[in-house]
């Protein structure tokens, strides 16, 4: 797809991987081009994302009612227990309250609101216009907090202020100020929080599974399935396990500064990283072995059963082709891996906010001829799709309509799912999934743009 051009200040963030790679210095962490059409959300979408899995909480949106269309809805991250969390409220600012200020009706709303429902804490979200117009939501918070008797937690996270991960970083923030005020009698020294996992499809529950099954104790998931008391005692846990690294390393880096909690990344897709996740878990505690014993028991009966199950998707699948273009680049990882692991291999990946380091690892894991794209918009994956005659395509909601239009398969590996892609079970899903989309007969009647399969 020559005829197809990248813009031209676009280009550093575009990398094609030849020769090994050497010369490999791809931009990122920068504020989206003008004009690009961004794949990204905004500040305020970020700092959503992260914040409203905590499902006994509040969460009110102060700004024009547009902003809160993000709802519960675009990532339905499940609850065992209260959902407070599906409801999206706004203080739907007008234009009279733009010109004489929002203050009186954020806590007119919250008032109301915490009566009514009575939260554990309330998040109050800060959108674009109160940027602008500088109401004081902090001052607002602490009035209410102090009526009320409850945690009340400004998130500012106005959408122009930066990118996307701006917003994950004004989340834990947020939630920097519950962690630390519980009480902590009942946590064992041999016990984690479950950080940056959001529940999506229930996989949180698969993760505290096997750790429970170690003998470890979770005090909280940080957020999926979130409750406000789990997280206000964060800071007795032993370990802090940081799954989605991009929205919540920088507060596990927090913990550790304040509470000296140390913490580790890991990833829960693919069968090689699920189970280098348990095992570097365990390898936490060493004066525990039987810990480490039930994490190679967890590893050895799942793989017995799920490894079988996989090959007749690998017969299918070998050979095929895929591009990745998600949120946060650790995730690619595990997907290469895992892809691999059904004889497919990736001639696309990129990310929303990855760093220089993740580029650089995964320049490293890359085949020749991969391209690498840093804040990518639909023009671009649309050309490499094509160019490098991908079968299929990873994403998010928004990269499925480029998928179809192009007549090539889509695996939603993002916030819509509706089946856990976490965990042993979770390769099955993906590898049933892929398996479905790629040989669907559909791609009969709507080929590939550009050419045949
Ligand atoms: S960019 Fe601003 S106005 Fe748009 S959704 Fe985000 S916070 Fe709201």
């Amino acid at each position: 797809m020559e005829q197809i051009q990248i813009l031209k200040d676009r280009e550093k963030q575009i990398f094609e991987k030849k020769d090994g790679g050497a010369a490999f210095d791809l931009s990122c962490e920068t504020t989206s081009l003008s004009g690009s059409v961004s794949q990204r959300a905004c500040v305020f979408c970020g700092s959503r994302v992260v914040l409203y899995p905590v499902a006994d909480a509040l969460h009110l949106v102060h700004g024009p009612i547009g902003c809160a269309a993000y709802t519960w809805d675009i990532r339905g991250s499940v609850s065992s227990g209260p959902e407070l969390h599906r409801l999206s409220f706004s203080t739907d600012l007008q234009e009279t309250d733009v010109i004489f200020g929002g203050e009186k009706k954020l806590y007119a709303s919250l008032i109301e609101l915490i009566e009514q429902y009575q939260p554990k804490a309330a998040f109050i979200y800060s959108t674009c216009i109160i940027g602008i117009i500088g109401d004081d939501i902090d001052a607002v918070c602490r009035k209410v907090a102090k009526e009320t008797g409850i945690p009340v937690l400004p998130v500012h996270s106005e959408g122009f202020k930066g990118t996307k991960k701006d917003g994950y970083r004004a989340a834990c923030i947020s939630l920097m100020k519950l962690v630390g005020t519980g009480e902590t009698d009942d946590i064992s020294p041999y016990s984690l929080n479950i950080l940056g996992e959001f529940n999506l499809a229930g996989e949180a529950w698969i993760i505290r599974e096997y750790y429970e099954r170690m003998g470890l104790q979770v005090v909280s998931t940080m957020t999926g399935d979130g409750r406000v008391d789990a997280v206000r005692k964060a800071h007795g846990a032993a370990l802090n396990v940081v799954q989605c690294s991009g929205s919540m390393t920088s507060l596990a880096q927090d913990m550790e500064k304040k509470y000296g909690i140390p913490f580790m990344r890991v990833s829960y897709f693919g069968i090689e990283d699920m189970a280098s996740a348990l095992y570097d878990v365990a390898k936490h505690f060493p004066d525990r072995p039987d810990i480490m014993e039930k994490a190679r028991e967890i590893v050895k009966s799942e793989v017995e059963t799920l490894y079988p199950q996989l090959q007749k998707f690998k017969a299918a699948l070998s050979g095929k082709k895929a591009a990745i273009y998600v949120g946060g680049a650790f995730k690619t990882f595990s997907l290469i891996k895992a892809l691999r692991s059904l004889g497919m291999s990736v001639v696309l990946a990129g990310s929303q906010t990855g760093n220089s380091e993740d580029y650089r690892n995964l320049k490293e894991m890359s085949d020749e001829g991969t391209v690498i794209v840093d804040d990518s918009n639909p023009v671009e994956l649309s050309k490499f799709i094509l160019e490098k005659e991908a079968d299929l395509l990873i994403g998010g909601v928004k990269e499925r309509p480029i998928a179809f239009k192009l007549g090539v398969a889509f695996c939603d590996h993002n916030h819509e799912r509706k089946i856990p892609l976490a965990g042993f079970i979770g390769m099955y899903n993906f590898a049933l999934e892929v398996y479905q989309s790629v040989m669907s007969p559909v791609w009969q009647f709507a080929p590939r743009k550009g050419g045949q399969k």
